[in-house]
């Protein structure tokens, strides 16, 4: 599903420039659940950002389902990106102003779907995360955790293949954290490919496959499952 191969990425800082990513080499399948770790500054989020195309590599090279994203255009990978890729934040990112439904049913009307088609779809996926009875309330009417399940309930509803996820529990209480990231197991467990960018390891060990960045490079890719035989010997 991800394959990226050799990738850098520098920041400019006036004379100077910050090289963050030094040669990463990934690859991510149809229906894994990986966590992407390292300490603050490590590069995670540029990583993600990079996988989500919301920014470029200097070098490399980065094929989604087949497609070298450096061969399109910005039409085609917004239309790429609009149809593979959702997104989930620390912050939830909602509108303020719209209800949780309307938030849901936002990039239902940018695929140009029509209005009764959009509300019964964002109920649907409401309904998924478990928030059916809160669609009519604004996002400051709702708990953190309500928040994210409405941001994910967002996320999900222009179907994409991959979901990415920037701390999605970095705003949260470590109860709150657990029942989103059931959620998120649940919506991997129906084969959606899932990577999530989390420094917790509570969070990172609730995944399958934890990939560990330092110094701009990946220097640790287990699978979960391994982590918990080697502990058992
Ligand atoms: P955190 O855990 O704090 O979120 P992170 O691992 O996500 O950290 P990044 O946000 O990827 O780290 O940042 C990696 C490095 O690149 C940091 O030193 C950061 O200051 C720098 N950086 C990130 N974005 C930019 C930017 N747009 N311009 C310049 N430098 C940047
Ligand atoms: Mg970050």
């Amino acid at each position: 599903m991800i394959n990226i191969t050799n990738l850098h990425k520098s920041y400019k800082m006036g004379a100077n420039s910050l090289h963050v990513l030094k040669g990463i080499n990934f690859e991510v399948a149809e229906g894994e659940l990986v966590s992407i770790m390292g300490s603050s500054g490590s590069g995670k989020s540029t990583l993600l950002n990079i996988l989500g195309m919301l920014d470029e590599a200097d070098e490399g090279s980065y094929i989604l389902d087949g497609v070298p994203i450096k061969g399109l255009s910005e039409k085609q990978a917004a239309k790429y990106r609009n149809k593979f890729l959702g997104f989930i934040f620390q912050s939830f990112n909602l509108i303020s102003y719209k209800s949780a439904l309307d938030n849901v049913a936002l990039p239902l009307y940018y695929q140009g779907l029509p209005r009764g088609e959009r509300m019964d779809k964002a109920m649907s996926y409401l309904e998924k995360v478990g928030l059916a009875k809160w669609s009519g309330h604004l996002p400051n009417e709702l708990s953190g955790g309500q928040k994210q399940r409405v941001a994910i309930a967002r996320a999900l509803a222009s179907d994409p293949k991959v979901l990415l996820a920037d701390e999605p529990t970095g705003a949260l209480d470590t109860k709150t954290s657990y029942e989103v990231m059931d959620l998120i197991q649940q919506i991997n467990d129906e084969g959606r490919t899932i990577l999530v960018v989390t420094h917790e390891n509570d969070i990172a060990q609730m995944t399958k496959r934890i990939v560990n960045l330092r110094d701009g490079l990946i220097i640790e890719d287990t699978l979960v499952s391994q982590i918990r035989a080697s502990e058992n010997v």
